[in-house]
């Protein structure tokens, strides 16, 4: 359940997966694995038909100590997305303004970022940015723990 096979930069996690009765190869990039900021990581694996989700538990000698099954997942897309420009700044919900003002400014910024700029609180520009981003009004990309926003087109 838990043996390891190395292929260059990625290792090869072997396992069950109770959600379909089957065992399953799960390849998880050896940086991630070894860059890792504590043990266990969680690896979650995308797969099957209906989807379902497998989370592996893995240590910092890529042993499986354990495994958890989602059984619903929910991807988000972002829908047609319409670049935020000088005309939304107007129509925008005034409490994001500024937000919005400093993404324009930045092109592309985590909530940290553009807390420097508009002196609230990161948490509370996250908050904001993801309300922006449901607007359709942004991009965004996760990147470990937090969301990185760019103005749609800067990326692809
Ligand atoms: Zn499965």
């Amino acid at each position: 359940m838990s043996k390891a096979v190395d292929i260059e930069d990625t290792v090869t996690l072997r396992t069950y997966c109770h959600g379909c009765k089957q065992d399953l190869n799960v390849m998880v990039s050896r940086a991630i694995i070894d860059n890792a900021k504590s043990y266990p990581i969680s690896h979650a694996h995308l797969h099957g038909n209906p989807a379902h989700i497998l989370i592996l538990y893995v240590d910092s000698q890529y042993h499986i100590r354990g495994t958890e099954l989602s059984e619903t997942v929910t991807v988000e897309r972002s829908r047609k997305v319409t670049p935020l420009n000088a005309m939304i700044l107007l129509r925008i919900p005034p409490r994001y303004k500024r937000t919005a003002m400093a993404m324009l400014k930045l092109h592309q910024a985590n909530a940290r970022e553009v807390a420097t700029i508009t002196g609230k609180k990161p948490k509370v520009e996250s908050y904001y940015l993801g309300s922006i981003f449901r607007l359709g009004y942004l991009e965004r990309t996760r990147i470990k723990n937090f969301y990185q926003y760019s103005l749609p087109g800067l990326v692809g």
